[in-house]
C-alpha cells in the first residue's frame, strides 16, 4: 500500500506480528486465575512449523527462489484450518502469529478446528497467472503430507483466491489419486465443491457482528447501521463485499480505499457501491471515480464517520494515528489491524472495536461448513449457509459482550488490564482452548 504503516511503528512500538500477538495474549492471560501451572505458556507455542525454500522457472525462463512457512499451532480443537498469503512481507513470524489468532478464531467460533496460517514470500502483483500457478503448486507439493482433509486444511487469504484453492485442490488431488479429496482445501470455486456464501462470508460475517453489537452495546448515537456511516479500508475480497452488504442493509459508505488510495463521496451521501465496483474492475483501483473526492489511505482512518473497517493489512491503527480516529466503532474485518498500544488508546476514547477473532470469523466459519459439505458429498442452499453463519456470528457476538461486561472496568485496571472487547474475545477463545486441553489430558 502506498502509505500504509510501516513494520516497526513508530518510535517505541513494537509492531513485529510476534510481539503484538503476545502481548494481545498476555493481556488475556491476566484474566485467566486458576488454570492448571505451565498450560498457558503451552498454549503461546506452534506445535509444528514448516519452512521451505524452492525454484521457480519464470515467464523469462530465469529461475527465482521463493521461501514459504506453513504453522501449525496445535490440534487440540481438530484439524488446523487457515489460510494462505501471498505477500513481500510473509515471513515465520507473520505466519507463526495468523496460526495462534486463527485458534482463538475457531474456539470462538465453536469451530473444531484448531489454528493454522501459511504463505510464500512473493509480490503477486508482479507475477503472471502461470508464474502464481507454478508457485502454488510447487508449494503444496512442498508441503506434501503436512496438508490433508484431516490434519491441516488451507484456505484463502491476502492476494489469495478460488483459483488458487482450486490448484492446491489439484495438486493434492493429483499426490492422492482415487479418493475425496475436496475437503483438503476450502474457498474453492463452487464447481470444484466450494460452498455457497463463501465468498462474501467474511464480509458478511463482520456485517452480522456489527449490527449485533450495535444492538446490544446501547451506544446512545449509533444504535444500528440505517443510515450510519460508514468508511472501509481496502477494496478487495473483504472490503468490497462489506461495502456492498453494509450499504444494502441501509449504511451509507461514505469512502473507500485500495492500495493505491482512496475515495469519499463529495456531498456526504453514500458512494454508490455498485459504480464502485465497476470502476475498480475497469481501471484496476477505486481512485479516480467521477464524482468523488481522493484521499490517502492514511487519510480514510481518520475522517469522521460512525462506523470505520480496516479491511486490508496489519499494523494501520497504531499509537501514532489512534488518537485522530473519529470513528464511533472500528471493525476489525482485517487480522491484526490494529496495535495493543492503539486499542489502550482507542478503549481509553471510549471507541470500542470489534477484534479480528470475532469480526472476521465468518470467513471460517463457512470454509468450515464448506468442509462438512465435501465430507458427506452434499451442497447446501445458500440460505441455509447464511442462516448457519449468522447464529454462529450471534453467538459469538453474545459470548465476547457477555465477557466483555464480567471483566473488571478500565478506569479500575492499569491500562495492560483495559476491558476492551479484543481482550474479552481472547480471554473467552483460551479459557475455551485451555478446558479443551484438560479435557482431554496430557498425553502420555
Ligand atoms: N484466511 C481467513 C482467515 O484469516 C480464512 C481462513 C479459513 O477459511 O480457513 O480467517
Amino acid at each position: 500500500m502506498n502509505d500504509t504503516r510501516p513494520a516497526s511503528g513508530c518510535e517505541g512500538e513494537d509492531l513485529s506480528p510476534i510481539h503484538v500477538s503476545q502481548e494481545q495474549f498476555r493481556r488475556a492471560t491476566t484474566h485467566l486465575k486458576g488454570l492448571k501451572k505451565g498450560l498457558l505458556d503451552f498454549l503461546s507455542y506452534p506445535k509444528r512449523t514448516i519452512s521451505v525454500c524452492f525454484p521457480i522457472e519464470m515467464e523469462d525462463e530465469s529461475v527465482t527462489t521463493f521461501h514459504g512457512y506453513r504453522v501449525l499451532h496445535n490440534s487440540i480443537m481438530g484439524p488446523g484450518k487457515g489460510g494462505i498469503r501471498y505477500h513481500p512481507c510473509v515471513n515465520e513470524g507473520e505466519v507463526t502469529a495468523l496460526a495462534l489468532l486463527m485458534t482463538w478464531k475457531c474456539a470462538l467460533m465453536r469451530i473444531p478446528f484448531s489454528g493454522a496460517k501459511g504463505g510464500v514470500a512473493c509480490d503477486p502483483k508482479q507475477l503472471s497467472q502461470t508464474e502464481l500457478r507454478r508457485i502454488t503448486r510447487r508449494f503444496i507439493s512442498e508441503l506434501g503430507d503436512n496438508i490433508g482433509p484431516h490434519t491441516d486444511i488451507p484456505a484463502p487469504d491476502l492476494y489469495t483466491n478460488a483459483q488458487t484453492m482450486a490448484w492446491i485442490f489439484d495438486t493434492y488431488d493429483m499426490m492422492h489419486p482415487g479418493r475425496n479429496n475436496r475437503p483438503v482445501v476450502t474457498g474453492k470455486p463452487l464447481e470444484l465443491g466450494g460452498s455457497p456464501g463463501r465468498e462474501d462470508a467474511t464480509a458478511r460475517g463482520c456485517l452480522i457482528a456489527a449490527e449485533r453489537f450495535l444492538s446490544l452495546a446501547g451506544m446512545p448515537e449509533l444504535g444500528g447501521l440505517d443510515g450510519a456511516r460508514v468508511a472501509i479500508q481496502g477494496f478487495g475480497q473483504v472490503g468490497a463485499h462489506a461495502a456492498r452488504l453494509f450499504r444494502e442493509a441501509g449504511a451509507s459508505i461514505t469512502a473507500v480505499s485500495d492500495s493505491q488510495g482512496g475515495i469519499a463521496s463529495s456531498d456526504g451521501t453514500s458512494l454508490d457501491v455498485t459504480q464502485v465496483l465497476a470502476w475498480k474492475r475497469e481501471h484496476g483501483t477505486v481512485v479516480g471515480m467521477p464524482g468523488t473526492q481522493s484521499l490517502t489511505n492514511q487519510g480514510l482512518l481518520e475522517l469522521p464517520c460512525d462506523i470505520l473497517i480496516p479491511a486490508a493489512m496489519g499494523n494501520q491503527i497504531t499509537q501514532e494515528n489512534a488518537p485522530r480516529i473519529q470513528a464511533r466503532l472500528v471493525v476489525e474485518a482485517a487480522n491484526r489491524p490494529v496495535s495493543p498500544e492503539a486499542d489502550d488508546i482507542l478503549t481509553a476514547r471510549g471507541i470500542p472495536l470489534l477484534p479480528d477473532i470475532l469480526a472476521n470469523a465468518g470467513g471460517v466459519a463457512v470454509s468450515y461448513f464448506e468442509w462438512v459439505q465435501n465430507i458427506e458429498n452434499q451442497e447446501w442452499h445458500l440460505d441455509e449457509v447464511n442462516r448457519k453463519l449468522r447464529e454462529k456470528m450471534v453467538a459469538a457476538t453474545d459470548a465476547v459482550v457477555a465477557r466483555w461486561r464480567q471483566l473488571p472496568a478500565a478506569g479500575d485496571s492499569p491500562p495492560s488490564l483495559c476491558t476492551d472487547l479484543r481482550t474479552a474475545a481472547l480471554v473467552e477463545a483460551i479459557e475455551r482452548v485451555a478446558n479443551i486441553t484438560l479435557k482431554r489430558g496430557i498425553w502420555p
